[in-house]
């Protein structure tokens, strides 16, 4: 997996190593020699990923985070941040500029690439997500309720086969206000699997195999998107890189210094929390695009394309498809008498009376307004006539209920039936048939069921 990387430094030199050991890695790369530049770049050239120098002349890189992060163009563009070694004030300044990672210059190579892979993966589902999302252009800003949820506590678990060093992570992690157990205290993860945010799993001198266990992790549906940070002793580069392979998030040098790693445990907890915001808009607009928000049945669109479906299968030598144009008698008269919003209340008691006489494979629908529709997959007229005399009846049997007001009142249903006719038939005609046998039903006095012989 390749990616775009904007590298910006004032030093010319350290503009073309970094580009050397990008390229010789297959990444491609822009570069910047100032904050004006990146900004103009990061905005016209889209780049994947920004690695960005914090010492420069003139707008430095706190200045350059801080404008990336407030532009809709460019808030989702992570950034790595190249700090003097160790300075945790430059990563607090960093952190409150909005800088995604963090890398210590000289730059250590194997860091580097373990940053960068994982911002690639990290960078393709999100921007999955946010293509898929169907209301596209809100993609790039959270709502207030989303941003605080990227920061909330986090249920943390510390796999180290010594009790002592997982404590020594477990007291800071603490005092950042996150939940944290260790594993022998946790009973194996099995107390906490579900509702784990992080695992910090330890690489080097275990007793258990520390790959195997990585593997397993991202292989169970409880922790299957669960972050993981490695820590992990320099000399064990190799187990390191074979844990980022196996989907391990990132990685801490031991001896773990305490800032790093609150720094990097809060990053990862943000990219997960966000994919997870981004995974729920996108299923709510899938949802959004085929259900009825009032009655939660299906909306014209997925009724059309559904029934489209079924007629398809008919005319290819499957059964019969039919469907039940209802329309409820005298409904202006509810919202006349009792209100609009009553109205909606006789609409949901409706349609879940529909609902719950139908058979499961039929699909019932809102098309519009106080008119439903039930598809009846692989069903011959005479049995649809049957159904909708099923629904007429179960509608008039007995009063509705006006929540509020605890009133009771009669609604009655006209209903129109009709079947699919086969090749030569269509969609439009079929609907139609349908709404002219609806009227005769008005017509012959509601309450009741008419059907439009072919
Ligand atoms: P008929 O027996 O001939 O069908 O008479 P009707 O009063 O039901 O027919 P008409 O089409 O004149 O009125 C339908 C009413 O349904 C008018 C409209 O205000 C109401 N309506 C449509 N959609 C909604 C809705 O979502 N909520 C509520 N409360 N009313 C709705
Ligand atoms: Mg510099
Ligand atoms: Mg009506």
């Amino acid at each position: 997996m390749s990616a775009r990387v904007l590298v910006v430094d004032d030093i010319h030199a350290n503009r073309r190593l970094m580009e050397a050991k990008l390229e010789a890695k297959y990444y491609t790369v822009l570069l910047a020699e100032n904050g004006l530049d990146a900004l103009e770049k990061a905005r016209t050239e889209r780049p994947h990923i920004i690695l960005l120098d914090v010492m420069m002349p003139g707008m430095d890189g706190y200045e350059v985070c801080e404008r990336l992060k407030q532009d809709d163009a460019t808030r989702h563009i992570p950034v790595v941040m190249l700090t003097a070694l160790n300075d945790r004030e430059d990563r607090l300044r960093g952190l409150e500029a909005g800088a995604d990672d963090f890398l210590s210059k000289p730059v250590d190579d194997f860091a580097l690439m373990a940053r960068l892979e994982a911002l690639t993966r990290y960078n393709a589902v999100a921007s999955e997500l946010r293509q898929r999302e169907a209301t596209s252009a809100q993609a790039a800003s959270l709502t207030d309720e989303e941003q605080n949820e990227l920061s909330r506590s986090a249920n943390i678990l510390v796999v180290d086969a010594e009790q002592r060093i997982a404590d020594r992570l477990i007291t800071p992690l603490k005092a950042a206000g996150h939940f944290a157990m260790s594993w022998q205290d946790s009973q194996g993860g099995r107390a906490k699997s579900r509702d784990l945010d992080l695992i910090i799993l330890s690489m080097s001198n275990q007793t258990y195999n520390p790959l195997k266990l990585c593997a397993h992790l991202r292989s169970m549906d409880s922790t299957r998107d669960v972050a993981i940070i490695v820590t992990c002793d320099p000399q064990d580069r190799e187990i390191a890189a074979q844990a980022l392979n196996l989907g391990a998030s990132d990685i801490v040098q031991t001896p773990v210094d305490t800032q790093e790693l609150l720094a990097r445990v809060s990053t990862q907890l943000k990219r997960t929390r966000y994919i997870e915001i981004l995974r729920r808009r996108v299923d709510r607009g899938l949802e959004l695009a085929v259900i009825d928000q009032l009655t939660g049945l299906y909306n014209r669109r997925y009724m059309l394309s559904q029934l489209q479906q079924w007629m398809q299968r008919a005319s290819v030598g499957g059964k019969p498809v039919s469907v039940i144009a209802f329309d409820i008698d005298h409904f202006k008269q509810v919202n006349d008498q009792h209100g609009h919003e009553a109205g909606d209340v006789v609409l949901q008691a409706f349609a879940e009376r529909i609902r719950t006489n139908v058979r499961p494979k039929d699909i019932v629908c809102r098309p519009g307004g106080e008119e439903f529709l039930v598809i009846l997959p692989e069903t011959p007229g005479d049995l649809a006539c049957v159904g909708a005399e099923r629904i007429r009846h179960a509608i008039a049997a007995d009063p509705f209920m006006l929540q509020r007001s605890a009133e009771e009142i009669n609604v009655t249903v006209s209903a129109g039936v009709a079947t699919f006719l086969g090749e030569d038939d269509t969609l439009a005609n079929l609907l139609h048939r349908a709404d002219t046998a609806l009227y005769q039903a008005k017509q012959s006095g509601r309450n009741r069921v008419e059907s439009v012989a072919a």
